[in-house]
């Protein structure tokens, strides 16, 4: 391919490297977001933006794909995130019409062997998945537009045996679970193997400090609610392998493990069930499912008593919001959260641009609404 272009893709540990090569005039793929159970529940975030690309990955050695770990997502869909930090990077389906490769397009490290240059000609949006069936619409609604064009929806047929309900994978509840039990809301991968609970704000408490905005020091308004962004930046983007990775600001005190029966403080390392560690940077640890790759949680050795939650492991009910739980969480709308976006537009600025205009969008909607309610 003479007018080939040369897309390298990396995870967070750089342990795993793959190419792709595409015509240029195939540029700018397609890609698509997807709001599925599936994809949140693997990934620990509201939606991902994956794509179809036109051939295999060719492994950049000494990276191989002895470097990540598989997991069947569905008999027709297998997952490959890194074994050491657990970017999702690439997936591999096999149902009639979409077989072949999609790459998580948060992984795009270089375009020619240019780095940095983003993901803006390379990654086109047109459509978004699954937006039926996220309980309470989750991250629907933040995607209205890309570039001031709708995207369109696409959703399976209703009789389709693909499982993209809210309903937990059959094997992720174990005896005695209930999807909330004892004030608190379930937390899960999709593969079950990490599994915890998590409460609202006790009235009183005080939490401080609650926000591990450096730039942006602040605590809910609400104080029934913990307080919850979207961030772009690369590290975020990495190591969930999502433009965005969503995250709740939640004190270590209200998160629970239930072992034999009973709800204990989660462990001072986070160790939960299946979980393993990355530490990104000195003050930094993640955690991530080693069975099924899902981001859980981010530590920073600055804010000894707080955690970031990944929302799209939250099992929230309708009532309290369904995927998005914002009626247990404070979205952060605004998008002067320096830190939160610089990185994302340097990376695709017109996409971190779209859900930020989405989210400012559906922000005033919703304190419309409870203004609304109050009078
Ligand atoms: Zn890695
Ligand atoms: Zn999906
Ligand atoms: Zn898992």
């Amino acid at each position: 391919m003479n007018d080939a272009t040369h897309l390298t893709f990396s995870c967070l540990c750089q342990r795993v490297q793959f190419a792709i090569s595409t015509p240029r005039s195939s540029l700018p793929i397609t890609a698509h977001v997807c709001h599925c159970s599936i994809c949140r529940r693997t990934h620990g975030t509201l939606f991902t933006v994956d794509a179809h690309v036109p051939s295999p990955p060719v492994w950049i050695t000494p990276s191989s794909p002895g470097e990540c770990t598989r997991y069947t997502a569905t008999p027709y869909l297998k997952r490959l995130f890194c074994s050491t930090c657990g970017t999702h990077v690439l997936d591999y389906a096999v149902e009639a019409g979409d077989e072949g490769w999609y790459v998580s397009s948060a992984t795009l490290a270089a375009v020619n062997g240019v780095k940095g240059a983003g993901a803006g000609g390379v990654f086109d949006l047109k459509t978004q998945h699954c937006t039926k069936s996220v309980s309470g619409g989750g991250a629907v609604p933040w995607w209205k537009t890309v570039g001031g064009v709708s995207l369109q929806e696409w959703n399976p047929d209703e009789d389709d045996s693909t499982p993209s309900s809210d309903a937990p994978a059959p094997h992720a509840l174990v005896d005695g679970e209930t999807r909330s039990g004892s004030g608190s809301v379930r937390a899960h991968c999709h593969c079950g193997g990490v599994s915890f609970f998590v409460r609202s704000p006790v009235p009183g408490v005080d939490y401080s400090p609650s926000s591990v905005l450096t730039t942006h020091a602040r605590v809910p308004a609400d104080t029934t609610k913990w307080l919850a962004v979207n961030c772009f930046c690369d590290q975020c983007r990495l190591a969930a392998g999502v433009l965005a990775a969503q995250w709740a600001f939640v004190p270590i005190s209200a998160i629970t493990v239930l072992q034999q029966g009973s709800h204990m403080a989660l462990p001072d390392d986070l160790r939960v069930g299946t979980s393993k560690i990355y530490r990104s940077s000195p003050p930094v640890t993640r955690t991530f499912c080693g069975t099924c790759g899902a981001t859980v949680f981010y530590h920073h050795a600055g804010w000894p008593g707080m955690v970031d939650l990944a929302v799209g492991l939250l099992d929230a009910p309708r009532e309290l919001g369904g995927a998005r739980a914002d009626r247990m969480l404070e979205w952060i709308v605004e998008d002067d959260v320096d830190e939160l976006v610089v990185e994302g537009r340097k990376y695709h600025a017109e996409w971190v641009q779209s859900v930020q205009n989405g989210l400012r969008e559906w922000g005033a909607v919703v304190a419309k609404a409870s203004l609304g309610q109050s009078a």
